[in-house]
């Protein structure tokens, strides 16, 4: 138990969650290591959501709601840490949810899948018994894509992805936006929108975002998303990171 008088006790929180889930077996303990990452920039960036970030998401959620096919990626970081959160934003901008781990097992996909009928989501795609399809001719494993979800996607919003499948994803012509704390990496700099944050502050706030736009008309979106540049965003969000006291 964490004293929630602790100092750093949000942050051990997460940390707790993510040990959990490495223990329960849905979480690959290179994802341990992928949140120690995250966990340095987000300590530098104050542990709060930057204006630059605020600027991503809003040109991130007007894209899902314009999206044609939109979908959340998920993998065992962002189901540890923010599996009800996800749901909800999955109902807010009619996207559907699919499961992509970097370390695919069955064990894994099927644990993940039950995890999430447990918290009410039942149709979640890229399971064991879905219809996968590959991306590329060859049968790589970080190339498949359910046929109902990411295969077809205009819209793909993947929180934590790797650099290589960010990559695919863009070669098979999808719009990437990412999640990801880290604004040098190369999912980062792949994706359309970069939204450097972290998942358990983003995911809610673009939910909250998603319920103000839904009224909104398709011109007042399009104008939020022909505005965002993601170069210069992501400039300013790296401005955002203090190194000093
Ligand atoms: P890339 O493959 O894109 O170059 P990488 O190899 O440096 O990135 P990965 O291990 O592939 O990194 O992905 C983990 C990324 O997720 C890291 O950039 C890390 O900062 C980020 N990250 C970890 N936890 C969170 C979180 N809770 N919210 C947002 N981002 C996070
Ligand atoms: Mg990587």
């Amino acid at each position: 138990m964490i004293p929630k008088n602790h100092p750093r006790y949000e942050s051990l929180l997460l940390r707790d969650k993510v040990k959990n889930a490495f223990l329960d077996g849905y979480l690959a303990d290179s994802g341990m290591i992928a949140h120690g990452r995250g966990e340095t920039f987000d300590y530098l960036l104050g542990e709060k959501t930057v204006p630059a970030a605020e600027e991503a998401m809003k040109a991130a959620v007007a894209s899902l709601l314009l999206a044609e096919h939109p979908v959340l990626s998920v993998n065992g970081n962002t189901t540890a840490l923010a599996i009800d959160e996800v749901i909800e934003l999955a109902k807010s901008t009619d996207s559907r949810i699919e499961i992509n781990l970097f370390y695919r097992t069955e064990e894994r996909v099927d644990k993940i899948t039950k995890l999430f009928k447990d918290h009410g989501y039942e149709d979640i795609l890229g399971t064991n018994y879905d219809d996968l399809y590959y991306f590329d001719k060859i049968t790589n494993p970080r190339a498949t894509a359910s046929r109902q979800g990411i295969y077809i996607a205009d819209v793909i919003l993947v929180p934590l992805e790797d650099g290589d499948r960010a990559e695919l994803l863009k070669e098979a012509g999808k719009k990437i936006i990412c999640i990801d704390l880290n604004p040098l990496s190369r999912t980062s700099k792949m994706s359309d929108i970069s939204i450097v944050d972290n998942v358990v502050r983003a995911i809610p706030e673009m939910t909250r975002l998603a319920s103000e736009y839904k009224n909104k008309d398709e011109d007042f979106l399009l104008k939020i998303v022909n505005d965002f540049n993601n170069g210069e965003n992501l400039k300013d969000s790296l401005d955002s990171f203090k190194i000093k006291e």
